[in-house]
């Protein structure tokens, strides 16, 4: 998307976890514990990936892009699809979106991404004017 920035990734995090789990220093059911809520949005807004789930390895990963910012008022904290994202980012100035990967089987859950999406993107993407105020 051409305002995404402020873009941090967490494959290492979730690499670390996965290791733990592999080796039976935490458990399964601690890490597969997607809540119906993050189910059901994983099943109406979530995006299907081509990473097989880490945890079961039955099926694709889903992708869930919740939305957070002030500006968002009660869509704050909702759960949205690609094209919603896309709209959102020409009406509103800032707002960030997490990625979370849910395994509709096994329920495995993680942190993917965030990034940051909005109109202030495409001013700060111009040739930046110093102001006397910075
Ligand atoms: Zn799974």
């Amino acid at each position: 998307m051409r305002t995404q920035r402020q873009v941090v990734d967490y494959a290492l995090q979730r690499r670390a976890l996965l290791a733990e789990v592999y080796s039976g220093r935490v458990g399964t059911n601690e890490v597969c514990d997607a809540s119906p809520y993050l189910l059901r949005a994983a099943k109406f807004h979530g995006q299907p990936s081509d990473v097989t789930c880490p945890v079961c390895r039955k099926e694709p990963l889903t992708l869930v892009s919740w939305v957070y910012g002030d500006e968002l008022k009660h869509a704050a904290g909702s759960a949205r699809t690609a094209d919603e994202l896309t709209r959102m980012a020409t009406l509103f100035g800032e707002f960030s979106v997490y990625v979370v990967e849910v395994c509709r089987t096994c329920s495995w859950n993680h942190l993917v991404q965030s990034y940051v999406l909005g109109t202030r993107g495409l001013r700060e993407s111009k040739p930046r004017r110093r102001t006397a105020a910075e």
